[in-house]
């Protein structure tokens, strides 16, 4: 799976998105741990609070079907490079510390980063790991 392969499966998702309120379309793809891609897009509620976003909705697809290493995502948005928002950056992060973040509006014009770039100095699973507990306990 390369690159532009992957930002033309986000593009596909993008044109599935439920955005009746901001009219923002937004795709993504999510490359896991086995190779098979997850899309997702944008989908909007009435009360807005149960909004979610394109990255959420293709990583939560795959997390419930047992995958659970990321290792690239393609995000794709009206806006000429649509980036991830800060709960999708930390989304990305449970599931893929090293994962490459595609920032495409098309196949042709690109910008690849490491999550790391996008979100330095994260907070993550190994955190929690890491933790005493005993202390807690008194
Ligand atoms: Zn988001």
């Amino acid at each position: 799976m390369n690159d532009k392969k992957l930002i033309k499966a986000a593009l596909e998702a993008k044109e599935m998105a439920h955005v009746p309120y901001s009219g923002f379309h937004v795709g993504a793809a999510v490359l896991m741990e086995d190779d098979k891609v997850y899309t997702g897009c944008n989908i909007e509620i009435a009360s807005y609070s149960p909004t979610i976003c394109a990255e959420r909705t293709a990583i939560f697809k795959a997390v419930s079907e047992g995958k659970k290493k990321v290792k690239a995502i393609a995000i794709v948005g009206d806006s000429k490079h649509t980036y991830p928002c800060g709960v999708c950056r930390q989304v990305i992060r449970e599931f893929g510390k090293d994962a490459k973040v595609i920032i495409a509006n098309d196949e042709q014009d690109y910008l690849v980063y490491q999550l790391e770039e996008l979100l330095p100095h994260s907070f993550g699973p190994e955190d929690l790991a890491n933790s005493s507990r005993e202390e807690e306990d008194v």
